[in-house]
């Protein structure tokens, strides 16, 4: 399996932050260290263009981060302060999850070693995120016409907020967030199926509800290409998350969107999204089950059904079925 990795994808920051930077290199020495991924397995992208980034960004939030012309207020939104290192990082993590999907579309499936930064916005960042990556690639593979349609699988813990404004009004890209209700963003966006789950909900909720839905929202989205924001923020004990699923749940919840989409054939393209495990060793290792899954699943290709083919709800028989707009119910940080 084919993962875009960058050393820049960690960038400093100041000491005691909670963002894991240092996740990313601990991730990719886990994987070449079982043997998941091989080094010549790792592709390693150039920091993306600029009137590629403008095909999701206004050239004003553009103008700002290549000239630390962020305000202090908009720095805080973010979450993370300014830095030539943090610009050059999030345009590398951008490249990597388009060059993901390009590997995606030859091999069937590939990863980004980082990614998932769903809380970009078009003209501004926050929640730790800078750049719109997954909404990058898919405008990208758009404009060359690569792909028509696109779907993200955003099973983050929080809300893939960023993601579904900038694709609000685009019935070429269908968006499914499965997250906290009373986590963050205080105010939710409108993904085409948004599916809130309570505080507290474990494998067994968690795991129904997604393969309740997941095969009605794959119906609906047509797409062309599948990503999934295999965030590790569901976890239970997750600084930010809420919820407790346990390690063999997020495994069983990686195998299932793996199988369920390779299952009908759609390439896919696995970024990481968030985690904020008790330490970044931690972190990492929750990280590392989707591309164990993913890695078992290629060795394990055509034989026997997907181990979650359950398909009794309509749920995403509409486009715009039971969304959750505007509630104002979270509290945390992503
Ligand atoms: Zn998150």
């Amino acid at each position: 399996m084919k993962c875009s990795y960058h050393p820049s994808y960690q960038a400093p920051l100041p000491p005691g932050h909670p963002f894991p930077m240092s996740k990313y290199p601990l991730l990719k020495e886990r994987l070449l260290a079982e043997g998941i991924i091989a080094a010549n397995d790792i592709l390693q992208p150039e920091p993306i263009d600029v009137p590629t980034l403008e095909l999701v960004h206004t050239r004003g939030y553009l103008a700002k981060l290549a000239s630390s012309g962020l305000s202090a207020a908009e720095q805080r939104r973010l979450g993370l302060p300014w830095s030539e290192a943090l610009w050059q990082r999030s345009r590398l993590a951008s490249a990597g999850t388009l060059l993901a999907a390009r590997t995606a579309l030859e091999d069937g499936l590939a990863g980004n070693l980082a990614g998932g930064t769903h809380h970009a916005f078009a003209d501004h960042g926050e929640g730790f995120c800078v750049l719109n990556d997954v909404a990058i690639a898919v405008r990208k593979l758009q404009a060359e016409g690569a792909i028509e349609r696109a779907a993200v699988i955003d099973l983050d813990v929080h809300q893939g907020n960023g993601t579904a404004a900038i694709f609000d009004d685009d019935d070429a890209v269908f968006t499914f967030s499965m997250h906290g209700e009373r986590n963050y963003p205080l105010a939710k966006m409108r993904s085409n199926l948004d599916v809130p789950l309570e505080d507290g909900v474990g494998d067994a909720e968690y795991l129904d509800a997604l393969q309740r839905h997941l095969p009605a929202v794959l119906d609906a989205a047509d797409a062309d290409m599948v990503f999934y924001l295999a965030g590790v923020d569901v976890a239970a004990g997750d600084r930010y998350g809420k919820l407790a699923l346990t390690e063999e749940g997020i495994r069983q919840r990686d195998r299932c969107v793996i199988e369920t989409v390779r299952g009908r054939g759609a390439p896919l393209s696995i970024v990481l999204a968030g985690g904020y495990a008790a330490t970044r060793t931690r972190t990492a290792e929750l990280h590392a089950h989707v591309f164990r899954e993913a890695v078992a699943h290629e060795l394990r290709a055509g034989v026997g059904p997907p181990p979650c083919s359950r398909t009794e709800s309509p749920a995403a028989d509409t486009h715009r079925p039971a969304a959750t707009a505007a509630r104002s119910s979270g509290t945390e940080r992503p």
